[in-house]
């Protein structure tokens, strides 16, 4: 089993002028694309390992019958595979509104406004590269937290809701060094609120 690369469900610029056409063809063709093919690379060299998704890889990840190095590249490639499906699917140039997320955000957040200011704080404040996530944990409460790399909620039992890639490579065109205005940014193209 190979694993392809998600079409977007809109055009390259279609999230303009958030973000940028050339950065979201990059981001999708190039850096996506190449997590992929490193991801499909080293699991080529376990044709007996049995899983139903990516997904199902990294939440077993810790007892992934494989070479310790080699689950370094599948927490890597598999995270970068991964994370990038999730990211073009919580975007989208129209909002949609999930009544119960909101429900569930008041009550673990208090409200809407200390939630989106937590997490902007958060992803601002993180060093270096990674993601930004909302995540339900095992027991269905919201948490948020960053993460370094291409580290997948999924690994530690949490289920992913929406996150925000950190990554240079996701703003750098557009907005160089300005990250806290790329998060800012960003909120008008998180499709579910
Ligand atoms: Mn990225």
């Amino acid at each position: 089993m190979k694993f392809e690369l998600p079409q977007l469900d809109y055009s390259y610029d279609a999230l303009e002028p958030f973000i940028d056409a050339k950065t979201m063809e990059i981001h999708h063709s190039k850096h996506h694309q190449t997590y992929l093919e490193k991801f499909n690379a080293v699991l080529e060299k376990y044709p007996d390992l049995n899983y139903n998704s990516a997904e199902d890889i990294l939440k077993n990840l810790e007892t992934l019958p494989v070479a310790e190095a080699d689950r370094v590249v599948i927490k890597n490639m598999g995270g970068g595979f991964v994370n990038h499906s999730l990211f073009w699917k919580i975007m989208a140039p129209k909002k949609e509104i999930d009544a119960g997320l909101i429900k569930d955000i008041e009550k673990d957040f208090g409200s809407m406004i200390d939630f989106k200011a937590l997490f902007t704080k958060l992803a601002t404040a993180h060093f270096g590269s990674g993601w930004t996530w909302l995540v339900r944990d095992a027991e269905g409460k919201l948490a948020v937290y960053s993460l370094q790399n291409q580290d997948s909620p999924l690994s530690i039992g949490h289920e992913p809701v929406f996150v925000i890639d950190l990554w240079e490579h996701a703003y750098y065109l557009k907005y160089q060094n300005r990250r806290a205005e790329y998060i800012e940014n960003w909120w008008n193209v998180l499709k579910l609120i």
